[in-house]
């Protein structure tokens, strides 16, 4: 182990040597004990239902479709010591287990409050249900491979292989790809599906089993749902409404994700909400889906959740719930909010001059997906190709890293010292 060789001493017994670690390791979880309560995470006093009603509730997107245990329990991990309020993730037995293993090794380093944890499904074909696949061996092997290269998650993993015929006196000749698409990794971004010259890589789509999600959610251990809609027609909405059953009775908060339609959002929501309102004894949230699965791309993929919350802040008859961004937020997200006006705000003013005044804040807060995932992410590699596969609080001087990434993004909304 690279740590243990940094003390390799011919005067140590093995024994100190291994005290010496382990005092190595305590004082970097000191550190990282330390800078969380530095910064006075703010989850330690409030509920995330009262993050909700003063807008600054923080939610991390693990993925619908991102299903890699383990760095999805890290994530989780840190994201907990950075105060979110929420932890998403793919409705999977062994996601959410690991998510609730994270949560809770963070809160054995230092005991803040847990966050809820969520689970997306759909009801119908949607972006964030899929995944891609292609077949190695039809890939020819002078391809560049770009779509490795173009991938956000490190989910295609390509070697060409030579192959060494008998017949053609021991030369090596080309061979095949092996490899693919790593599924448990891939969360359907599509990126990957343009940039194929030979037009090689398939579309899976799939639809979560309402019966399945409803035995899911009776767990202890699942506190929110997320339903992910086109709007567009409600005849699925409702079948998988009803599907959910007495499940709805657990849930803390049912959470409804859906794009800008234009002039008819507000009637879909009407409707949405009229099909959920009988079964409903929790909170709800309406989360506006800007521009999918972007927010690691640029500062400007933020622009179009931003331009969503004005639409849905304006108008007057707007279905209950709380309003959440999401879809390409990144840490440009709260500044946006804040220059249109609606950053930690009860009131707005439109055009026309009339305010609008809600009794909790107007945007309860921020989900953060791919951008999240891409700065603790590389941090998370970077420790797996020097230490293999590790839980993250095993190497204290990456998790320290980790945090100061997170801090620096959920800081963003909860309004951190970070100096
Ligand atoms: S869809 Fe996105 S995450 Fe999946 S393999 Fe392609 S580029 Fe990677
Ligand atoms: S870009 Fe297309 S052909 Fe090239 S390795 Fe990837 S899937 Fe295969």
């Amino acid at each position: 182990m690279a740590v243990s060789l940094c003390f390799c001493n011919a005067t140590v017994s093995p024994q100190h040597h291994q005290v010496r670690v382990n005092l190595k390791d305590k004082i970097g979880l000191q550190n990282v004990k330390n800078l969380v309560q530095t910064v006075g995470i703010p989850s330690i006093t409030s509920s995330p239902q009262e993050c909700l009603q003063n807008g600054n509730w923080v939610k991390l997107i693990c993925g619908a479709s991102f299903e890699d245990v383990v760095d999805i329990r890290n994530l989780s991990l840190v994201y907990t010591l950075a105060g979110v309020d929420c932890i998403d993730c793919a409705a999977d037995a062994s996601v959410v287990s690991a998510v609730n293993e994270g949560i809770e090794a963070a809160r054995e380093i230092e005991p803040l409050r847990r966050p809820w944890v969520m689970i997306s499904v759909n009801d119908d074909e949607d972006l964030h249900f899929r995944k891609a696949e292609f077949d190695p061996e039809n890939c020819p092997l002078d391809c560049s491979k770009p779509c490795e290269i173009v991938c956000p998650a490190n989910a295609i993993s390509l070697d060409g292989q030579l192959i060494r015929t008998q017949l053609s006196y021991g030369t090596n000749t080309p061979g095949e790809f092996k490899g693919g698409v790593l599924t448990e990794r891939c969360y359907g971004c599509g990126r990957c599906f343009p940039v194929c010259p030979y037009d090689k890589i398939r579309v899976v789509t799939y639809i979560r089993d309402a019966t399945a999600t409803a035995e899911l959610i009776k767990r202890d251990d699942v506190d929110a749902l997320e339903i992910h809609t086109s709007g567009r027609q409600t005849s699925s909405f409702k079948e998988l409404w009803d599907g959910l059953g007495d499940s709805i009775g657990h849930l803390r908060l049912v959470a409804v994700s859906l794009p800008d339609i234009g002039e008819k959002t507000i009637s879909s929501m009407k409707t949405i909400y009229s099909v959920m309102e009988p079964q409903l004894c929790c909170s709800n949230l309406w989360q506006l889906d800007g521009r999918p699965m972007s927010g690691d791309i640029g500062r400007g993929a933020t622009k179009e959740s931003i331009a969503f919350a004005l639409h849905l802040a304006s108008m007057e008859e707007r279905p209950d719930g709380f309003l959440q961004l999401a879809g390409g937020t990144n840490a440009h997200t709260a500044d946006g909010l804040r220059k249109v006006g609606l950053f930690k705000t009860k009131a707005f003013t439109r055009n026309s001059g009339n305010e609008k005044h809600s009794v909790h804040d107007l945007i309860g807060g921020v989900a953060y997906g791919g951008y999240a995932r891409k700065i603790v992410g590389r941090i998370l590699s970077s420790m797996q190709s020097q230490h293999g596969i590790a839980n993250i609080e095993e190497h204290p001087e990456y998790l320290l890293q980790a945090l100061k990434e997170a801090l620096a993004l959920v800081g963003t909304v909860k309004g951190y010292n970070l100096c």
